[in-house]
C-alpha cells in the first residue's frame, strides 16, 4: 500500500506529468514570467468555468480576501460579520485594514455561517458579510443575499475551500460558488482543489466598476502606468502558476468527482459506526470535499490521533482554536464572546485524508483504524 497522506500531490502530478512539464518549460524558455498570455488566458478560462463577468488573479487567497475588502470602500471601524470558525486569513485581513471582524455562529451540520446569527449581529457599522464555504460545501446563499439586500450589504464569499461547488437557489437557479456575493475570494495553495505549484489566488466579479477597481488595487492602485490613484498593493499570479492552473482548471470537475467518491466510500464506511457523525449534505449545494470531517461524539480524539498516527495515518483538525478565541484578537475583546456551537465543533471535528488519487486499499486500511479505535471506546 502507498504511504498514505492527507493530500497526495505527488501522485496527482504524475499524472499530469508530461502536459505540466511542458507548460512549465514553455513559460521558461519564453521567459515570460510576469502576466502576458498564460495569465490572461486561465483568467478567461476560469471565467468561463465559473460562468462569472470577471476574474482577478492575484498571489494568493489571503491578498484575494484583503483586495476585496479594500476595493469596497470601506473605512476604519467599519464591521464585518464572519464566522469564527475558520480558517484564520478570512479574518485576519479584517483586523489588517482596520474593520472590525464580528464573528458569528455557524451551522453545527453544514459548518457555515448561520444566517440568523448574521441578522443578530447587524448594527448600524455592519458593512459587509463575509461567508465561508467550508470544507467545499456553500453557505446558504440565498438566505445571506436577503439579508444583504434588506440592509444594503457587500458579500464577499471566501470560496478558498469550495471552488467547483454549485448553489441551487430555491427557484431552481444554479450558480458556482464564488460568484453569487459582490465578490469571491479564492486561492490556489497546493492542496486546494484546485492548487498551483506555488501561491496563487483569484477574485471574482459579476461587477464592472468592481473589478476595475480590484485590478487597480492589486496593481498598485495604478490606473495608467506609473500613475497611481489609490493606495494599492502588489500582488499578480505568475505566468508559470497560470499555465499549471490551465492544465489543472480542466481537470478540476474530475478532480471534485475523484473527492467526493473518496467521501461517499468513507461515508458508507462509517454509516452505522456510533459515536461518529459523517458530514452533512445540504441539498443546496453540492460538496467539493476539500476536507472530509467527521464530528465524534465521547471520543478522546487525541488518543485517536495518536492512534492512528501510530499507524501512519495522518489526520487534522481544521481548526484547533477558532478565530475569535486566537490572541490576535484579544483587543478586538472577541476572546471571551460566547459561541457554543463554534466551541463544540472544535471540540469534535477531525479531518481524514482525502484527495484526488487515494486508493481503496488506503481508504479501507484508514476505516478499519478508526473503527477499531472506536470499538474501544
Ligand atoms: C486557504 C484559505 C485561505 C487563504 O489562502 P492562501 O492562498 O493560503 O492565502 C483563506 N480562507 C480559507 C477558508 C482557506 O482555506
Amino acid at each position: 500500500m502507498k504511504k498514505i497522506q492527507m493530500v497526495d500531490l505527488i501522485s496527482q502530478y504524475e499524472q499530469i506529468k508530461p502536459e505540466i512539464d511542458r507548460a512549465i518549460l514553455s513559460v521558461v524558455e519564453k521567459a515570460q514570467f510576469i502576466n502576458g498570455p498564460e495569465v490572461s488566458s486561465f483568467q478567461t478560462e476560469l471565467e468561463n468555468y465559473l460562468n462569472v463577468k470577471h476574474v482577478i488573479p492575484c498571489a494568493n487567497g489571503t491578498d484575494a480576501l484583503q483586495i476585496a475588502l479594500m476595493a469596497l470602500g470601506l473605512k476604519a471601524g467599519d464591521e464585518v460579520i464572519t464566522p469564527s470558525f475558520t480558517y484564520i486569513a478570512t479574518t485576519e485581513v479584517m483586523a489588517l485594514l482596520g474593520l472590525k471582524p464580528v464573528f458569528v455562529e455557524v451551522d453545527s451540520k453544514t459548518f457555515c455561517i448561520e444566517v440568523e446569527a448574521i441578522r443578530s449581529a447587524i448594527t448600524d457599522k455592519t458593512k459587509a458579510i463575509v461567508p465561508v464555504h467550508l470544507y467545499g460545501q456553500a453557505a446558504d446563499m440565498e438566505g445571506i443575499m436577503k439579508i444583504a439586500n434588506e440592509y444594503n450589504l457587500f458579500v464577499v464569499e471566501d470560496n478558498a475551500q469550495a471552488i467547483g461547488a454549485e448553489y441551487t437557489f430555491s427557484d431552481g437557479v444554479k450558480k458556482k460558488t464564488g460568484t453569487i456575493g459582490h465578490i469571491g475570494c479564492t486561492s490556489f495553495f497546493p492542496s486546494k482543489n484546485l492548487g498551483c505549484f506555488g501561491d496563487g489566488g483569484a477574485m471574482c466579479t459579476n461587477d464592472d466598476e468592481l473589478a476595475q477597481r480590484i485590478r487597480m488595487i492589486a496593481n498598485h492602485g495604478q490606473s495608467k502606468r506609473y500613475y497611481h490613484d489609490v493606495v494599492g498593493c502588489n500582488s499578480r499570479l505568475d505566468s508559470i502558476q497560470a499555465a499549471i492552473l490551465r492544465i489543472k482548471l480542466n481537470k478540476l470537475d474530475e478532480y471534485n468527482s475523484a473527492r467526493q467518491k473518496v467521501a461517499a466510500a468513507y461515508n458508507i464506511e462509517f454509516a452505522d459506526v456510533s459515536h461518529i457523525t459523517t458530514p452533512f449534505i445540504a441539498s443546496n449545494s453540492t460538496h467539493v470535499f476539500h476536507q472530509y470531517t467527521l464530528q465524534l461524539e465521547g471520543v478522546n480524539r487525541d488518543a485517536l490521533q495518536a492512534f492512528l498516527a501510530e499507524k501512519d495515518i495522518p489526520s487534522m483538525i481544521y481548526y484547533p482554536v477558532p478565530a475569535h478565541r486566537q490572541k490576535m484578537f484579544s483587543a478586538f475583546g472577541s476572546n471571551s464572546l460566547n459561541l457554543p456551537v463554534t466551541d463544540w465543533l472544535t471540540d469534535r471535528v477531525i479531518s481524514l485524508p482525502i484527495h484526488t488519487e487515494m486508493e481503496d486499499d488506503q481508504l479501507k486500511f484508514i476505516t478499519n483504524e478508526v473503527k477499531t479505535f472506536i470499538q474501544q471506546q
